[in-house]
């Protein structure tokens, strides 16, 4: 069985999360925090990969740490947006001094497991070119693709509104009694089933609605497009 652990950082509302197989002991760490070793000992776990759901800086904060440790890996279509954000000044504002060295080698059903618990790789572009949900029978892991009182912005560079529909269109097909977990705890929720949430998100990709796209006071956060 997996277990989730949800470390969550007041900057930016990041949720981060150790996913765990209590029978091997194996872990993801997922999206980690700058401040990681506050929330987890770092030497106490058996961290398998480090897994970010996309290379936004937010999410890549607390990649530093595990850097020639264990495998940091992100979906293969982030690569050229990550060299993108490393040779801009949102490198220095968010990510530590030390580029993480990321492997960006997953694809959709790459081959992840603990212990002998397949976990899902599904690429659901839009946020960004290879942002990634993670699943396993029960439990979403959602990334900024859905909030739970929102849908990941696409009108920041490799977004992608058509894309996030069609990634959303196939979430929703999940099972309503699928638990998710987002990148971010916008609108003060940290998780819910999908059942609950699906009638937002339909709503939210019914229409690219340019004033929920640039009315401001629509937009929760920076990251994330907040319903009407
Ligand atoms: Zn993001």
């Amino acid at each position: 069985m997996l277990r989730v652990r949800q470390i969550a950082t007041p900057s930016f509302a990041l949720l981060s999360y150790i996913i765990i197989d209590s029978e091997s002991g194996e872990c993801f760490v997922i999206d980690p925090p700058a401040d990681f070793n506050a929330h987890a000992d770092i030497a106490s776990l058996k961290i398998k990969a480090v897994i970010n759901t996309h290379i936004h800086p937010d999410h890549t904060m607390g990649n530093h740490l595990f850097s020639g440790k264990v495998p940091i890996l992100a979906h293969t279509d982030e690569g050229s947006l990550f060299q993108r954000i490393m040779n801009s000044s949102l490198a220095a504002v968010f990510t530590a001094r030390i580029p993480p060295k990321i492997s960006f080698t997953l694809i959709e059903g790459s081959d992840l497991r603990l212990g002998d618990i397949p976990v899902e790789v599904l690429h659901t572009p839009g946020h960004s070119p290879g942002s990634i949900c993670l699943f396993w029978p029960g439990n979403l892991l959602s990334g900024d693709t859905i909030f739970i009182e929102g849908i990941g912005r696409t009108d920041i560079p490799g977004g992608s509104f058509r894309e996030i529909r069609a990634s959303i269109e196939r979430l929703i097909a999940l099972p309503g009694e699928t638990k998710v977990w987002p990148g971010h705890s916008y609108g003060g929720r940290y998780s819910a089933n999908l059942r609950e949430i699906v009638p937002l998100l339909r709503q939210m990709i019914r229409s690219p609605d340019k004033n929920l796209l640039h009315n401001s006071k629509r937009v929760l956060k920076y990251f994330c497009i907040a319903p009407a």
